[in-house]
């Protein structure tokens, strides 16, 4: 069973450099003192045993960390916008929607991932003085946070596998702490598949059931589907043993707890290991007080709760001992049918701010793009002598009039740079 989701990732923007002057008693003229804008907030993604479903994602899709706050006067400095992280499952894939590759796998409890850095604040004039500009009146942009778009992709494995004979009442427990609804019959064989229910015991705890059928004796030797039900408690991390406490259709409880024990540890060693605690169900029909003999015999190998599906008697406290026992035991093993790409998210983000120049020629204009204007252009107020300044100087760096003039650029030859056109000289 695969759970998704698609979500949409906006890292905050930079607060912009502010442009301000220092406005003290006896200097009339001041200086600049505008501050950096604050950094963006970035977003972090953090897997979390509290979840065990994408569920979380099925209204909330889109995503965004706070921005940063401009700069202020007298050289204050912005406020960073704060960070936002999400939490998903252990087990959850993430991959980057347009290319679907796999960007991370979240295989351990508590593991953060930066998945969108929140852009730079943007200086304050107060950086751009120097001995030739005594005023600058420009400031920088903050940059924009990163964007990016995930299908988070989870596995869904069973935290907690019931096992027990059949017609013990597996079914019907998993339908009173889940909404699966499986068949509930009183004769043997209803159940062909596993159920699967989410057990939300409160708002930070949860886990995922799994109801096991077809357990009976000789299931190891492939018996009744023995061998395809045994695969699933494979793959459960911890068990609860489900017993008929009754003994209402003649049957010996310690008897037959014994022999669904012998069952797994015939197929499987590691099976017989798993965490287990023990569920006596029917509470409500034990006339005999079986229960007592049955504690008496096992007290010391397991923890033992007496429950009744039936009425709810005990659920409360099996559900704390199986999420106590899920705590204590190892991450649940997800193999992962793809190799996960180490290198694509810097590929990725390499990509987007790779600082590319472009030129072409449209109409007799001539057309220069490409991310390392478009960052410059952030920068730049072409309404200030200084910054335009500034703007030619970096062109000039760029060596953007060579690559003009070796496209055969004459005097008076219109340039496109982003929004701003302008005529070419010499
Ligand atoms: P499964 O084969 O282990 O899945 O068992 P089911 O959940 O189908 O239950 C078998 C029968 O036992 C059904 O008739 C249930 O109504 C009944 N049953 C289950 N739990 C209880 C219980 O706590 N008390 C009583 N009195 N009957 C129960
Ligand atoms: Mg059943």
């Amino acid at each position: 069973m695969i759970d998704l989701a698609k979500i949409s990732l906006k890292a905050g923007n930079g607060g912009n450099g502010a442009i301000a002057w220092r406005r003290e008693k006896y200097e009339p003229t001041g200086g600049p003192a505008g501050g950096d804008g604050g950094d963006g907030g970035s977003i972090i993604i953090k897997a979390t045993r509290n979840l065990s479903t994408l569920d979380d994602f099925k209204f909330k899709k889109i995503f965004k960390a706070e921005n940063g706050e401009a700069g202020g006067k007298s050289k204050k400095f912005g406020k960073k916008g704060e960070d936002l992280i999400i939490k998903v499952p252990v087990g959850t894939i993430l991959r980057e929607e347009t290319s679907n590759k796999i960007i991370k796998d979240f295989k351990v409890d508590g593991e953060e991932f930066l998945i969108a850095k929140g852009g730079r604040g943007g200086r304050g004039n107060v950086h751009f003085k120097n001995s030739v500009r005594q005023a600058p009146r420009f400031a920088e942009n903050g940059k924009k946070g990163q964007e990016i778009n995930l299908i988070l992709e989870l596995k869904i494995l069973a935290d907690v596998g019931l096992v027990g004979l059949p017609n013990v009442g597996k079914s019907t427990l998993i339908s009173v702490i889940s909404k699966a609804k499986p068949k509930i019959a009183n004769y043997h064989f209803t159940t062909l598949n596993p159920n699967l229910g989410v057990v939300n015991i409160d708002k930070e705890r949860s886990f995922i059931v799994a109801d096991i059928p077809g357990l009976i004796e000789g299931a190891n030797e492939g018996e009744g589907l023995g061998h395809d039900f045994l695969r699933h408690i494979e793959r459960c991390r911890v068990l609860i043993h489900l017993v008929d406490i009754s003994g209402i259709e003649g049957r010996d409880p310690i008897k037959d707890f014994n022999l669904i024990n012998k069952e797994l540890e015939l197929y499987n060693k590691e099976l017989a290991n798993k965490p287990m605690i023990v569920a006596l169900n029917k509470i409500d029909l034990d006339f005999n007080d079986n229960a007592s003999k049955f504690i008496e015999t096992f007290k010391n190998d397991y923890k033992i709760y007496k429950i009744s599906a039936a009425t709810t008697n005990g659920i409360k406290e099996l559900l704390d001992g199986a999420y106590d026992l899920l705590s204590k035991s190892e991450d649940k093993q997800f193999d992962l049918l793809e190799e996960v790409d180490e290198n694509f998210l810097e590929e990725f983000y390499n990509k987007e701010i790779e600082f590319d120049l472009n030129f072409s020629k449209e109409n007799d204009v001539f057309v220069v793009t490409g991310r390392r204007v478009d960052n410059l252009l952030e920068k730049i107020n072409m309404e200030d002598y200084d910054s335009r300044m500034f703007f030619e100087k970096k062109l000039r760096e760029m060596e953007v009039f060579d690559k003009l003039k070796e496209m055969g650029i004459k005097e008076g030859d219109s340039v496109a740079i982003g929004d701003i056109v302008f005529e070419y000289y010499e």
